[in-house]
């Protein structure tokens, strides 16, 4: 921690706010603070877009190999510092040091990826069907970005963006969540190091967001929004971008239905269950949200996920053998416990869990709830905890209509041992991602993201680089 930087990143310097103001990060395990870190105002937003601004021309120039190795070599440093990254990242966000080393990998990947990425950027060459003209065309960096993180992967959500950008040749302001900010500044140190020129990553640690970033999108020199975070912001930023007709792409809320038909293979479902709904304390934009389980297994499959959720390890993710770290802080469980009372009281039965322990810290047990009502809040709510809420259906067309009843379509889970009904049933979701007989769908390789009010976009995978890039073609008349 503490060479852990904490103060703003901008144009290769870390410098105070311009107001001299910080806020606290707290430890979500004792409710204790951290460290203080830099609180950017709007003054030192314009500085570190204007650092973008400056950086940008000659960093889309580069060549590719260099930006290539640029990432590289982060990669490979963020690899070599897994243990101290993971420990940052528990300190300042709660998930268990094991899954922080896991995301410490997967964030790491995203730079390896793109690296490789970097250097394969193509373009065309045609004769234009009337015979009399040329096309060329190539691939130019959109330009620079904003790029706005969340606080529940605080270091993959920053590399899935800053890794494409990198690869494109784009400049960068980052505005990391206000409860994670050091995961972002650590790595804009990891940067610096790799060889990233001044200016192309710029990191805005700020307490006001939306100060500090609606004039950067109405301004006109931002040319990209990258955003992960909830549908209702998302919403907002879409319509800050239309002034300046920013280009977006919004990874947004989920709300994914798991659905176990009566030919699964139980054993494949329940260890789906407990990684679609677990990982990271059930608060991921992936987890399963909705569990509808098939009238003639629900019973075997709510005692089967019971145990298994019961005998998980509530505690600080520092502590060895803890499965299940704190929630973010007492907002994000107050609203857990509001949905549990709200599904209680429209009569569901709690298998297990349930109950706020008392002491210090946002703990909340491994909980599942069955009988749940349709009706009930957490239906149409991302619970963003470890609460599996189980439903029963009858039939296909049912689930499959009951699934889709939701304005969100990021992920959905099948669990069927019938080839043609997967298929069939992964066809019919309304999701940009479908996890069949697996409850774990993230991969750098492979293309993340939602349709609906999931979001617009994609990242990660070949496509993840075409958000950062813009088509231009030259028409050349045939000599
Ligand atoms: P959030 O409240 O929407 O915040 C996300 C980010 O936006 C934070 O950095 C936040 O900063 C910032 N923000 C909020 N209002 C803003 C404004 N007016 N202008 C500019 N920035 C603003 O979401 P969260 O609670 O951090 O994260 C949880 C949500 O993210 C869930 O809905 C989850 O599903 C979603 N998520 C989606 C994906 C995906 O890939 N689809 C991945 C991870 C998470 P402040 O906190 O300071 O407001």
């Amino acid at each position: 921690m503490t060479d852990t930087p904490t103060q703003l990143f901008i144009g290769g310097a870390w410098v105070d706010a311009a107001d001299g103001a910080t806020m606290a990060v707290d430890d979500p395990a004792t409710g204790e603070i951290l460290c203080h870190v830099a609180d950017a105002g709007p003054k030192d937003a314009q500085l570190a877009e204007d650092a973008a601004v400056t950086a940008q021309e000659k960093w889309a120039r580069t060549a590719p190999r260099a930006r290539s190795e640029i990432l590289r070599r982060a990669y490979e440093i963020i690899v070599e510092r897994t243990d101290e990254l993971a420990h940052l990242m528990t300190a300042e966000m709660g998930k268990p040091l094991a899954e922080a080393r896991g995301e410490v990998a997967y964030a790491a990947e995203f730079f390896r990826w793109f690296s490789e990425e970097a250097v394969r950027i193509d373009g065309g060459h045609a004769t234009l069907p009337d015979g009399r003209n040329r096309m060329l065309l190539s691939r130019r960096p959109v330009g620079p970005c904003l790029l706005i993180t969340p606080w529940n992967f605080p270091l993959a959500m920053g590399t899935r963006k800053i890794g494409p950008a990198i690869a494109a040749g784009c400049t960068m302001v980052l505005k990391p969540a206000p409860q994670t900010p050091l995961s972002s500044l650590a790595l804009a140190a990891i940067l610096k190091e790799a060889g990233l020129p001044d200016g192309v990553l710029n990191v805005v640690t700020t307490s006001r967001a939306g100060e500090v970033c609606e004039p950067l999108l109405r301004g006109g020199r931002i040319r990209k929004l990258s955003f992960t975070g909830s549908t209702g912001v998302g919403r907002l930023l879409l319509a800050q971008s239309a002034d300046a007709v920013v280009r977006t792409s919004m990874e947004l809320g989920g709300n994914a239905p798991f659905i176990v038909f009566e030919d699964a293979d139980l054993d494949k479902a329940v260890d789906g269950a407990m990684v679609a709904k677990m990982r990271n304390m059930g608060e991921a934009c992936t987890a399963a949200n909705r569990f509808f389980v098939h009238t003639s297994v629900v019973e075997e499959f709510g005692r089967r996920l019971a145990e298994r959720m019961g005998a998980l390890v509530v505690g600080p993710g520092t502590r060895d053998g803890v499965d299940v770290g704190p929630l973010i802080d007492r907002n994000g469980r107050g609203k857990v416990e509001e949905l549990v009372a709200d599904a209680v009281e429209r009569g569901a039965r709690v298998l297990v869990g349930g109950r706020t322990p008392e002491g210090p810290g946002c703990f909340y047990p491994p909980t599942v709830l069955t009988g749940v009502d349709p009706g009930s809040r957490l239906m149409d709510t991302e619970i963003f905890g470890p609460v599996a809420a189980i439903l029963t259906f009858d039939d296909e067309d049912e689930v499959v209509r009951r699934a889709n009843d939701t304005p969100w379509g990021l992920v959905g889970y099948v669990f069927t041992e019938g080839l043609d009904r997967a298929l069939r049933v992964s066809e019919r979701l309304e999701v940009g991602m479908v996890g069949l007989n697996t409850g774990l769908v993230s991969n750098p390789a492979a293309p993340f993201g939602g349709v609906k009010q999931s979001g617009l976009g994609r990242e990660g995978g070949r496509v993840g680089i075409d958000e950062f890039l813009e088509y231009q073609y030259l028409a050349v008349p045939v000599g």
